[in-house]
């Protein structure tokens, strides 16, 4: 069957899609909006929803230009510095007519370039009518992100040009004539008059795609399944350049001992802080060992969700392998004592319905092994024990002396590895979310391998991410809404 009733097909259902799809429907376009899973949301609805703001365009884009360290073209950051300024306003707007409540502040971002300072973050605090039981019993995660989703929801449900399409993968894209005029989904051609934006995530879920791409391995994905790179084939196919395949948003974390549990489990996150300004009052409980029993990084990072794996990934050519991967998270009674250190996150329905109402601690239940004393540990981790001890002892005088020569950890954040009994649990690299993907233009056109756009083809949110070298926290969901906004509106300038 072949249907041409649409101006605008929107490929997956997370931030970027809904924003964009909202856009182009208050611009007068009739939308698809087709999602793979049975619910929309994405990772977007595990998210802590905090969205970056700035307050000055050209600082955020001397802070921008600075992280991104040359792997973004000026015009593509440019945009994304002066959406900043103007997204406060637009998340106001969107908060409106549903009466929720917007909390701006201001927020630094994590590492010391010029324009730092500029930075905020903008929250939903309050949304009448939200219920996460109800609304996202297959999710958990941040509470705000699912917050912001459930509004972006209610503007997608309010408006009656968009039809919304869940439970349809989108397959391939149509071409005709040089241009992209549609998509084959569910076994039926579905055609557009302008074009397509794919908002389809990344490729968090697919192992093979990490495989060919990231130097460490095996990563493990930390919220859902179907983030598998369709959207980057699918604009492969088309002729797109790929950027920033490399780099993902990720820490250390878990792997859960039952197998019907497919994901990694996030360490639990502690303050971010920003070198020059350690955190105060901050104690993290834990220290990490590679499989010699030796401590190789400073395990409470400036902003650990985002970097945290990256030290997991040195190769040793001795051994032939990744002596870090596993790495080994230790801490003794009374640094279990003061929080659990899972931090579980999902989009799933399946997972939910299995593990649903396990806390926090019952996760870590299952997952710390433990032991009377450490040589016992060692045994029971398979660590070489006199080296392992020795990091302990180590360890121990350096928390004495409130300082850690070695690594760098904050002093605040130091505890010592004392008191029996002993836990530790294998830990490995984490992916929160990917970055790569099609490379866009500012006016989120994707872009062929010469640097000419692919007519009615767009890319936005993490399918093609700026953010090629560091990340600033709060900036994918900033570029989920900014980016949607400005496909939304030049999918429309896209004629035959
Ligand atoms: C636990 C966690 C916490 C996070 N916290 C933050 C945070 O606080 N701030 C921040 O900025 N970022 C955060 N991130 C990252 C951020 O959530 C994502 O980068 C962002 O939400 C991605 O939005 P998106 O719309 O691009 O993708 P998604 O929200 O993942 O949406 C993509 C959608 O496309 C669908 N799809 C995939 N393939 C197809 C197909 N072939 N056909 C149709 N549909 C398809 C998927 O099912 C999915 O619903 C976090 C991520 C995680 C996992």
């Amino acid at each position: 069957m072949v249907s041409d009733a649409f101006d605008v097909i929107v490929v997956g259902f997370g931030f970027a899609g809904g924003i964009a799809a909202i856009t182009a429907a208050d611009a007068g376009a009739r939308v698809l909006l087709l999602e793979k899973q049975q619910d929309a949301g994405g990772i977007s609805v595990c998210s802590e929803g905090g969205l970056r703001i700035a307050k000055e365009k050209s600082e955020a884009f001397n802070y921008l230009s600075a992280t991104n360290a040359g792997t973004a073209p000026e015009a593509a950051l440019l945009a994304l510095a002066a959406g900043m300024t103007g997204l406060a306003d637009y998340v106001k707007s969107l908060a409106e007519p549903f009466g929720a409540t917007v909390v701006c502040r201001d927020s630094a971002g994590h590492y010391p370039f010029p324009g730092a300072d500029t930075f905020g973050f903008a929250t939903i605090e309050a949304l009448p009518g939200y219920d996460h039981a109800i609304d996202f019993p297959q999710v958990r995660g941040g509470v705000a992100g699912a917050r912001l989703f459930k509004l972006v929801l209610n503007h997608v449900r309010s408006r009656p040009t968009i039809e919304v399409r869940l439970a349809t993968q989108v397959q391939r894209l149509l071409q005709a004539q040089n241009r992209v005029v549609g998509v084959r989904a569910g076994g039926q051609e579905i055609r557009c008059h302008h074009g397509v934006i794919l908002a389809c995530g990344g490729f968090e879920g697919d192992a093979e795609m990490q495989r060919q791409f990231w130097h460490l391995k095996p990563v493990v994905s930390a919220a859902m399944r179907a983030n598998m790179g369709d959207g980057i084939r699918m604009a492969q196919s088309a002729g797109a350049a790929l950027w920033h395949m490399w780099h993902f948003h990720g820490a250390y974390g878990f792997r859960h001992p039952d197998p019907a549990y497919p994901f990694g489990i996030r360490v639990k996150k502690l303050p971010d802080w920003r070198p020059g300004f350690p955190p105060k009052d901050v104690r993290m409980s834990w220290i990490l060992v590679d499989c010699h029993g030796q401590r190789f990084m400073n395990e409470y990072e400036p902003y650990m969700q985002d970097t945290a794996y990256r030290a997991l990934g040195a190769f040793d050519p001795a051994m032939q392998a990744h002596p870090r991967i596993p790495s080994y998270l230790i801490l003794d009674a009374a640094g279990r004592a003061r929080y659990p250190v899972s931090a579980p996150t999902w989009h799933d329905r399946a997972v939910a319905q299995q593990f649903g109402t396990a806390t926090a601690e019952e996760f870590d239940e299952q997952i710390l092994i433990s032991a009377g004393s450490i040589t016992g540990l060692a045994e029971a981790l398979g660590l070489p024990p006199e080296s392992f001890v020795r990091t302990i002892d180590e360890w121990n005088q350096a928390c004495a002396a409130q300082q850690d020569a070695a690594f760098g950890r904050p002093a605040m954040s130091m505890l010592p590895i004392a008191q029996p009994p002993y836990y530790g649990a294998r830990v490995w690299p984490v992916v929160s979310n990917t970055q790569g993907g099609p490379v866009h233009d500012e006016r989120q056109r994707v872009l062929d391998a010469f640097g000419v756009p692919i007519a009615g083809l767009f890319a936005v949110g993490e399918l093609g991410s700026v953010f090629g070298h560091l990340y600033l926290s709060g900036g994918n969901l900033a570029e989920c809404f900014i980016g949607g906004r400005i496909a939304g509106l030049e999918v429309l300038q896209s004629t035959a």
